[in-house]
């Protein structure tokens, strides 16, 4: 069965063949969670457009903190009653760093889906970057 673009970006699947993953650990992995594949592992399609490609997913990175940052500040305000800034803080800081791997990969994996100019192909064929 063929995996939803939604689902592929969800569980960091290769975007050409959605099925082979992206990252070479769990998230959880604290040490780990950043090594990427250099090449799919079912379909070999090179999981690096270019050199450097991933800096651009740093203003990926940065507009998934700041609706990180927004949401938080607006559960902290209607739950809390709008308390004193030190209690903002001491809520958004810590959970800005625990969301750190899941903002790290989904950032790069939504660079990947949307710039990496990687189509979609359910042949598993290796395939090259589309132009
Ligand atoms: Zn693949």
């Amino acid at each position: 069965m063929a995996t939803s673009l939604i689902e592929g970006v969800f569980n960091h699947k290769c975007p050409h063949c959605r099925e082979g993953n992206m990252y070479k650990h769990s998230a959880f992995n604290v040490l780990r969670y950043t090594e990427m594949h250099t090449e799919c592992p079912v379909c070999k399609q090179h999981l690096e457009p270019e050199p450097g490609f991933y800096y651009g997913a740093m203003f990926v990175s940065y507009a998934i903190s700041v609706a990180i940052i927004i949401t938080t500040f607006f559960a902290t305000y209607f739950f809390l009653k709008n308390p004193p800034i030190e209690t903002y803080l001491s809520i958004i800081i810590p959970i800005i760093f625990l969301m750190m791997p899941l903002n790290f990969r989904y950032s790069r994996t939504l660079m990947l889906y949307l710039f990496g100019g990687i189509k979609y192909r359910e042949d598993k064929t290796a395939g090259s970057v589309a132009k």
